[in-house]
């Protein structure tokens, strides 16, 4: 359930018309819809009602702080993978105790800043880091709380590129090394160990593969226990998936009731890192189209907006829906969308029955309110698009767009060209 609907013909984002907001701002442009936001952490929260746990939203999935602090509002932590999402978090009001931190190549400078500013947990990823941490816990003169990011080896039937819980991926240590990676950590003075954690990839669309690796990590848990490790945080990650297209995800009150009993009768917290379940749906990208042409056989509509604002498509070949913002065309047409950038990857749609788009028209492109800004380059030297955020009736520009200067910021041309 989301906020962009059509009330007579034209396409809203609440009580806002998109076509209103491109007037005032120019395309392209992120808008995204507060209501829809907050309303997908309370359904996926609320799911989790009776049952211990701590829902950090995964920052990287979309970072404005604006974003950041509506979930920080409602209660949401957060799982980051670098400084800079740290020092994200922290700015947008998250509370530290409320940060787990993932990712396979910490820099020893953000596990200072991470540890210095209380962060609860750190998922860490291998041996090495774990005997870093415990240097910098010692340095520091206190002890740094982890959980071991371990890899189940289960099957989650999504995207190769977005597959993380595979033991071909880098991701975590093998389920199979966990054991003697837990008798390091218990043996490092500065480590204290409190839960084990996995994510097996994203946008998953079944609930088998959660539910398999939730066992294995209960199963790794008695295995501890008799080693005498007191766990006690289990973290299954996030990768919940979405409708893009014509995906039937389970509802989050699904998936938390098989964690729920899967999880059965213990003194444990769940920890739950969804991402793309709570932005994905509640943005979109609206861009301008400024030509249409035609070859033999193909038909293109070229929009402002590219694969450097958007590059899910040209990445993994993701889709997306395209509608027009105006529902002012009669006749639809295939053709491909695409932009300005000088790649033939630069396409947001492909091969799409689409409305027949003229110069001029405005085009929302769905269910881009995960990996989509946060993903944003320059490339092509294009500023990146402005980000706005819609409740009721107000309207806020929660990022703006990118000016010329600011792509040449930190540039300097060295004396010798001068
Ligand atoms: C990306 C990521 C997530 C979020 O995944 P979604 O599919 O967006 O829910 C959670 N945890 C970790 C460790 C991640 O890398």
């Amino acid at each position: 359930m989301h906020y962009f609907v059509y009330k007579n013909d034209h396409l809203y984002c609440e009580d806002v018309s998109v076509s209103y907001v491109a007037e005032q701002i120019g395309t392209p442009f992120y808008l995204y819809s507060y209501s829809t936001i907050k309303r997908h952490f309370r359904v996926f929260e609320d799911a989790f009602n009776g049952l211990d746990h701590l829902t950090c939203f995964s920052v990287k999935s979309n970072s404005n702080l604006a974003i950041l602090r509506l979930l920080a509002s409602e209660g949401g932590g957060a799982d980051i993978v670098s400084g800079g999402e740290l020092f994200r978090a922290i700015k947008a009001g998250i509370a530290p105790d409320k940060i787990v931190y993932s990712g396979v190549g910490k820099t020893p400078e953000d596990m200072e800043l991470a540890l210095k500013s209380g962060i609860f947990m750190f998922n860490v990823e291998s041996n090495q880091e774990l005997q870093t941490l415990d240097k910098i816990a010692k340095d520091i003169g206190c002890k740094a709380p982890i959980a071991i990011r371990i890899n189940p080896d289960v099957e989650s039937k999504t995207h190769p590129y977005v597959v993380t819980g595979a033991s071909e991926n880098k991701f975590g240590i093998q389920i199979e090394d966990s054991l003697s990676a837990y008798a390091l950590a218990k043996r490092l003075k500065h480590i204290d160990v409190k839960g084990i954690s996995c994510h097996i990839g994203s946008q998953l669309t079944e609930i088998d593969p959660f539910v398999e690796a939730l066992q294995k990590l209960k199963e790794l848990l008695e295995a501890l226990k008799k080693m005498g490790l007191d766990i006690k945080f289990l973290n299954l990650g996030g990768g919940l998936g979405i409708t893009y297209n014509d995906e039937k995800p389970p509802h989050p009150l699904e998936y938390a009731g098989a964690l729920r009993e899967t999880m059965g009768d213990n003194n444990v917290t769940l920890i739950l890192e969804p991402g793309r379940v709570i932005t994905g749906n509640a943005g979109i990208l609206v861009t301008r189209v400024l030509y249409t042409k035609s070859t033999k056989n193909k038909r293109f509509v070229i929009v402002d907006a590219g694969m450097n604002d958007l590059i899910r498509p040209a990445l993994y070949n993701s889709f997306h829906a395209v509608q027009p913002v105006e529902m002012t065309h009669s006749e639809m047409l295939a053709a491909d969308l695409v932009g300005p950038v000088c790649e033939t990857g630069d396409f947001l749609a492909k091969d799409r029955e689409m409305p027949a788009f003229k110069p001029g028209d405005l085009v929302a492109v769905m269910s881009a309110g995960a990996y989509s800004f946060s993903m944003a380059s320059n490339y092509n030297s294009r500023p990146r698009p402005a980000e706005v955020m819609v409740k009721g009736n107000l309207l806020s520009v929660i990022r703006s767009r990118e000016a010329y200067e600011d792509l040449i910021s930190g540039e300097t041309i060295p004396e010798f060209l001068e």
